[in-house]
């Protein structure tokens, strides 16, 4: 199993490394991962001038799946457009073809006063909010600003094919028959055609996945329900622009941000694993950055890319039973528990595994 590792700005370093740490203690279960290292973002143009250095790209064409920590700092801001850490993230997503992006939301009991939720609204909350990322209003051409009649006019174009629905579709399926079995469609198929697609073809997809409970909602009920009832979700699936809003909506709901991962994978389900977090310059260099995240990503790689079952729950609980043995970083740190670092975080994870 072939893994590139970006580390990256910021806390990146420090967070990735941790990652490694538990990935190559996996090593003696009969797993067997090769991993390389390479320059992303602010690290790529200070050593070569472009945030996607060529090396890198042939290094994450070549791996099986990549392993992000974060990229970005405001040293690195003032840069013109093509040269920002931010347009190395996107040149990869680009060049891998990720077209599906998923967040789980998890709020560990132990940490449910964290959210601005109340406790009994999102203690046990476990949901998974698959985007599609690669198409809808945010690609859709025509688009622009024009002067017409007089005065300025803006405008956008939303549009899915049926194939683009229904491999986005069948991700939420297949991520569902590994959790709870539910997937919610959302849409807004009352107003807008390209939903009303969407939502006829997710229908079409149902019969394939018998063991799977379909359902459908509209977005600003969505929106609505997951503050309202979080927890009635398992899997929800939807478009670039709605995905977009209700994944960070979700991903707050847990209150710490230094705890989420994601996946973004493509057709074969290659896959970039990256913290829901950015570079945090704040923190870098202090050791006292959350790991959690990017270990938590290690995990998904593992369930996702190489259907590795085992060893991501292995992953999984080894994060559960640290929080519930009272080890915290400063991000979620509360009066009573055990306040550590990221070393010692990683440490504690490894003994917990
Ligand atoms: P951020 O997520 O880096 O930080 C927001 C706050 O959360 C900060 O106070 C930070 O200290 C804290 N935080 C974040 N991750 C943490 C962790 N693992 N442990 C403890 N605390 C943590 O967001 P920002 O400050 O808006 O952005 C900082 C830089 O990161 C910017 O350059 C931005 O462009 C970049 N960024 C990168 C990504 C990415 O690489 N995917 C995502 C978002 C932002």
């Amino acid at each position: 199993m072939k893994i590139c590792v970006l580390p990256g700005d910021g806390i990146g370093p420090e967070i990735t490394a941790e990652a490694v740490r538990v990935l190559e203690a996996l090593q003696t279960d009969g797993l067997k991962f090769e991993m390389e290292t390479a320059l992303l973002g602010g690290c790529g143009v200070d050593a070569t001038g472009n945030p996607y250095p060529e090396a890198t790209s042939k290094l994450a064409r070549e791996a099986d799946a990549v392993l992000l920590g974060a990229v970005g700092g405001p040293q690195w801001d003032t840069l013109p457009r093509e040269q920002r850490p931010e347009r190395g993230l996107l040149g990869i997503r680009k060049e891998l073809g990720l077209f599906a992006n998923l967040r789980p939301a998890i709020l560990y009991p132990e940490l449910a006063n964290a959210s601005t939720l109340k406790p009994e609204v999102v203690a046990g909350l476990d949901i998974l909010i698959v985007r599609e990322l690669t198409g809808d209003i945010y690609f859709g051409q025509p688009r622009g600003i024009e002067v017409r009649d007089g005065q300025r006019y803006g405008f956008n174009t939303m549009h899915y094919t049926e194939s683009e629905i229904r491999r986005i579709g069948r991700v939420a399926f297949e991520a569902a028959r590994k959790r709870s079995k539910k997937v919610c469609s959302v849409d807004k198929m009352n107003v807008l055609e390209t939903t009303q697609l969407w939502r006829d073809v997710m229908n079409e997809l149902a019969p394939e996945y018998p063991d799977v409970e379909l359902t459908h909602m509209l977005v600003d009920n969505a929106a609505m329900q997951l503050v309202r009832n979080p927890k009635q979700f398992d899997v929800m699936v939807t478009g670039n622009m709605f995905g977009d809003i209700l994944s960070d909506e979700a991903s707050m709901l847990t209150g710490s941000i230094g705890m989420l991962p994601s996946a973004s994978l493509d057709e074969n389900n290659k896959g970039l694993f990256e913290p829901c977090h950015g570079s945090a310059p704040d923190i870098a260099g202090k050791g006292v950055a959350n790991p959690l995240a990017t270990i938590l990503s290690a995990a998904m790689m593992l369930r996702y890319t190489f259907s590795r079952e085992e060893a991501a729950a292995r992953i999984e609980n080894a994060v559960k039973k640290v929080l519930a043995q009272g080890y915290r970083t400063g991000d979620i740190f509360e009066p009573g528990m055990k306040r550590v670092g990221t070393k010692e975080m990683g440490d504690a994870v490894l003994a917990a595994m």
